[in-house]
């Protein structure tokens, strides 16, 4: 068995830093060591520890680089890649003015291709290692960005948007065939490397109530699947369900009713949330999914972090490009900081970066495998130079511990300060 040593400062995980106080969920190591042995992380420790412990491993010394897990995006759409930043729209606008035309494309199987690839390529630039990615209505949609992440080795997630009303022609399936695609997609796909399928209506709005009971009797099928969609993204939307769904006691009974809340949902957005929709959540288990650029950028509003951590909520942190504004996750963690701010609360940079690597990773139901700096994971890390530009640099010189290091980097950082990314235990980017 060979052993590869990845030296540098470390930073792992032991406990939410949300619900333990930081230094108790957190384990770093200024002179640390990763061992990586057939794809997993081996051994975790003081660089001096792994070199005498590993004596004939090959080393890579990183410095004063931090090795930390790969970042998991755990809601983003994919095929919008070529139309991110788009001006000027709220979104029911911009979904028909942008979004729409775009997601027509990928009925080309050599577009879908392209962009399934080219949005790899920048995900792994930007530390992005487990992506959730919303597809489009295609199936070919999804075996290209399945293709595209299993040739680099990826442990990655999507499934086919299913949209039968309030879509243009062309974007629209049927109830019987979201059902039948879906099910053949998954067939095909789930538990194929390191692939997952999840079961894929975009939103209430555009689906009816049978192509909601249609995939929420898919779902039952298959209850190991994620099913992932959106939950109260802004206030016209959720009036639009509401006038759609009249009999709905709220945004969230619309999935409930029809078999679509579980423990293994995915519900991206949840901003605007009533008591009872998180009284439901609280109770099954479902992940909300934090999108701070998207919320800003088409000014949605404030998710309550705080409220919601402290109601015990399972949370994860996403890009959701290209309603979000980039494809860093660095970004996002910046943009979580700012309305966390703008909420009243201050999250302590342990938060944050646990929320976008182990909390995406938990609320993907990966905690297990990917998302932390822990034996037995696997091994899909990212080093940061935490000094990637001359402002970040002169700002981290004065840094008194990790916190104030990492922190100018997670405010300030961009693709620049992504050195290095592994991938399954291989090296996959160098900066
Ligand atoms: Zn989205």
């Amino acid at each position: 068995m060979t052993h590869q040593i990845l030296i540098g400062q470390t930073l792992g995980f032991t406990a939410d830093p949300f619900s333990t106080p930081v230094d108790n969920a957190t384990d770093f190591q200024s002179n640390g060591g990763v061992v990586i042995s057939e794809g997993k992380i081996a051994d975790i420790g003081t660089a001096d520890q792994m070199r005498s412990k590993y004596p004939h491993a090959s080393v890579t010394d990183y410095g004063q680089k931090l090795i930390t897990a790969g970042f998991v995006d755990a809601h983003v759409h994919y095929p919008q890649t070529a139309m991110i930043a788009s001006w000027g729209k709220r979104l029911i606008d911009w979904l028909n003015t942008y979004t729409f035309p775009e997601e027509m494309r990928f009925a080309d199987d050599d577009y879908a291709n392209e962009i399934a690839n080219r949005y790899m390529n920048l995900a792994i630039a930007h530390g992005t290692t487990t992506m959730c990615s919303f597809a489009t209505i295609h199936s070919q949609s999804v075996d290209a960005f399945f293709t595209a992440a299993q040739s680099r080795g990826m442990r990655a997630i999507t499934g086919k948007t299913c949209m039968d009303m309030n879509a243009p022609d062309g974007l629209r399936d049927t109830a019987q065939s979201a059902y039948d695609d879906s099910r053949a997609l998954l067939e095909r796909w789930n538990g194929v490397d390191r692939l997952e399928y999840a079961i894929t209506p975009r939103f209430s709005p555009t689906s009816t109530p049978d192509q909601l009971a249609a995939l929420g009797a898919l779902w039952a099928e298959n209850p190991s699947c994620l099913m992932q969609t959106h939950l109260s993204e802004q206030v016209e939307e959720i009036e639009w369900v509401k006038s759609l769904y009249p009999t709905a006691r709220d945004y969230l009974d619309t999935y409930e009713a029809h078999g679509l809340l579980g423990d293994r949902g995915l519900y991206g957005h949840a901003i605007h949330l009533e008591a009872r929709e998180i009284d439901r959540l609280q109770d099954v288990g479902g992940a909300l999914v934090h999108c701070p650029t998207s919320n800003a950028f088409i000014g949605s509003g404030l998710f309550q972090m705080a409220s919601l951590k402290a109601a015990k909520l399972n949370i994860g942190l996403a890009t959701d490009t290209g309603g979000g504004s980039s494809f860093s996750m660095l970004h996002t963690i910046a943009a979580a900081y700012e309305i966390g701010q703008l909420s009243g609360t201050a999250l302590h940079p342990a938060q944050l970066y646990w929320l976008a690597t182990a909390g995406s990773a938990n609320a993907l139901h990966l905690g297990d495998k990917i998302g932390n700096l822990r034996v037995g994971n696997e091994a899909d890390l990212v080093v940061l130079n935490l000094a990637s530009t001359p402002a970040i640099a002169q700002r981290s010189t004065r840094a008194n511990d990790i916190w104030e290091a990492l922190f100018p980097t997670i405010m300030m950082g961009d693709d620049r300060a992504i050195s290095n990314v592994w991938v399954n235990g291989k090296h996959v980017h160098n900066k």
